[in-house]
């Protein structure tokens, strides 16, 4: 397995983005990132968007690595529509199964946090083991 789909198996939230560098902070584990540059559509109108206003770091948790916190530092671009028309004038680009607008947690970990507490609320025979037993 070479080592860009290991990282696709094990990162699927970021295959999208550009890591830059991964280090270790205390307990946790920091990963700098930046979007690809590449078009985005405008989310109100769908107008292809390439006249970048501003870029800017967010910091999202993210899934644990290793038993440790995860924080990925993302730097994204906020872009200006060029629809005349749209009431938007610049939007941040949004990376597809890692961020949503004003997240500060990753789509992953919003997601297993929702099926922790399911199976917490659902009581003791479903709050472990996390995958059926072999049949
Ligand atoms: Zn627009």
């Amino acid at each position: 397995m070479l080592i860009t789909e290991l990282l696709g198996v094990v990162f699927p939230q970021l295959l999208d983005v550009r890591i830059e560098n991964v280090f270790t902070a205390g307990r946790s584990v920091r990963i700098q990132a930046s979007t690809q540059d590449q078009d985005v559509a405008c989310p109100a109108c769908g107008f292809v968007a390439r006249r970048v206003h501003s870029r800017y770091e967010r910091r999202l948790s993210d899934l644990m690595v290793g038993g440790r916190e995860t924080l990925v530092h993302l730097r994204v671009r906020r872009l200006f529509c060029g629809n005349q028309d749209c009431s938007r004038a610049t939007f941040v680009e949004q990376v597809a199964g890692l961020t949503t607008k004003y997240g500060r947690r990753s789509i992953g970990w919003v997601a297993c946090c929702a099926i922790s507490r399911w199976r917490s609320a659902a009581g003791p025979a479903r709050a472990w083991p996390l995958t059926s037993p072999p049949t």
